[in-house]
């Protein structure tokens, strides 16, 4: 896990470590669905109310 967010460079005791999700449209822009990024990002809090995304939970 990085020290600093990785969408937005910004350092912080709040990230954590996320897969971004990718919203899918049609033709018509309208949402079909979503897909799960295959790698791993850490995110400050910011960015984690902007974007959609799905934690990852550590394991046990
Ligand atoms: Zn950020």
């Amino acid at each position: 896990m990085s020290d600093r967010c990785d969408s937005c460079g910004d350092d912080g005791d709040d990230l954590l470590t996320v897969q971004r999700i990718y919203l899918e449209f049609d033709e018509s822009n309208q949402p079909v669905g979503e897909r799960l990024a295959d790698e791993f990002e850490t995110w400050c809090i910011v960015c984690r109310l902007t974007y959609p995304h799905q934690e990852v939970q550590a394991e046990a």
